[in-house]
């Protein structure tokens, strides 16, 4: 790890005045359960580190109108725990339980799991985000099993965040604070896919402090995740759904499939397919297979489409109670 130096912020004044122009100035720390991994590989070498966990008002889980806000610095745990969540929002409860292990879930925050980096292999070996060596791809004739089935464009990696496709799916919104003032992104617009090795792959900017995740009042919802196994490790595909019902039918659907594409994957067609119709499980399998329409598997990942296929099923099923 190269030497760096450390500002322990107790406020968010203290803290956007730390953050530079560029990522190479300066990075945020929370629970640093991924970027000091990432900086022991030389992945990452901010100058310096800055500690947001000591920032009151990062914190906490209240509501906001029909809805909650959620602190940046909330924990796992704290997110898992919390009854207003489990209430409204299942969704969201169980993508969080879905990250096994108690360390993270004890250390990991809810900010952090946004802004963590890809965990494709060949960009935490140093080939960049797109992970490409002489200008080209390393994914698609390598070791890819784990990578998008939703490509966009030159982007092969998979988000890596558990409680994304979740917040997608009902409709959050991100607020972002810098020295120079404060601005809010929808969930589903703050994921982006890079097309250059060296860029990010979320809408944050190197001054800016993600500070808090506002959700508005939820529909029926549910996530179903597919893992390998049970712990230390990311889910293979999700699939998250928040359904508006009127009586036993649905007049509003949203459909997100998480560890399938670079961001977050809003299955569009799916939606269409639900509304105005009663879920049973044979509905709920059409959905599932009109969710994965378009998938462009690379050479050793076509399974993951049975899994986002079953995933949505399980979703919708879950969420509507049948
Ligand atoms: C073994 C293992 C298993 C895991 N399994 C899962 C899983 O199943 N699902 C899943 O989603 N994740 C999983 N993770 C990843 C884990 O969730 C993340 O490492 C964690 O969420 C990061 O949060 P943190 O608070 O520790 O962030 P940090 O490590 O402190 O920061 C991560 C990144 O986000 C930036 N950052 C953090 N907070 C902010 C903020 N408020 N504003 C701006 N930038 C910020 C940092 O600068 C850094 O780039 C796993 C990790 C490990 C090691």
């Amino acid at each position: 790890m190269n030497q760096f130096s450390y500002v322990n912020a107790t406020t968010l004044k203290e803290a956007t005045a730390a953050l530079g122009s560029s990522w190479s100035d300066a990075a945020v720390l929370a629970g640093g359960t991924d970027i000091l991994s990432l900086m022991k590989d030389y992945v990452v070498s901010p100058a310096r580190l800055v500690n947001i966990k000591n920032i009151k008002e990062l914190g906490g889980i209240s509501k906001s109108g029909s809805g909650l806000r959620i602190g940046a610095t909330v924990t796992f745990d704290e997110l898992a725990s919390n009854a207003m969540v489990r209430q409204m929002f299942p969704s969201l409860s169980q993508a969080v339980m879905g990250v096994t292990s108690p360390q993270i879930r004890n250390m990991g925050t809810v900010g952090g799991d946004l802004c963590q980096r890809p965990r494709c292999w060949y960009f935490r070996l140093g080939h960049g985000v797109l992970g490409q060596k002489d200008g080209k791809s390393l994914v698609a004739e390598g070791e890819n099993k784990y990578h998008a089935i939703f490509p966009e464009g030159a982007a092969h990696f998979v988000s890596a965040s558990s409680l994304g496709p979740a917040l997608v799916a009902l409709g959050a919104r991100v607020k972002l604070v810098s020295a120079a003032g404060s601005r809010e992104v929808d969930a589903g617009k703050f994921f982006v896919a890079p097309q250059s090795n060296l860029a990010r792959e979320i809408a944050l900017l190197p001054n800016e402090v993600l500070t808090e995740i506002t959700i508005p009042a939820g529909g029926k919802n549910a996530t179903y995740e597919v893992r390998q196994k049970d712990a230390l490790d990311w889910p293979l595909a999700t699939a998250s759904v928040n359904l508006t019902m009127k009586g036993n039918t649905v007049s509003a659907a949203s459909i997100v499939l998480g560890h399938v594409g670079p961001t977050p994957y809003h299955a569009a067609g799916a939606e269409k397919a639900l509304i105005g119709k009663t879920i049973t499980a044979d509905l709920a399998m059409a959905v599932g297979d009109a969710a994965v329409q378009g998938a462009k598997p690379l050479s050793q990942n076509a399974y993951k489409i049975q899994l986002a296929r079953v995933a949505v099923k399980r979703a919708l099923l879950q969420a509507a109670g049948v």
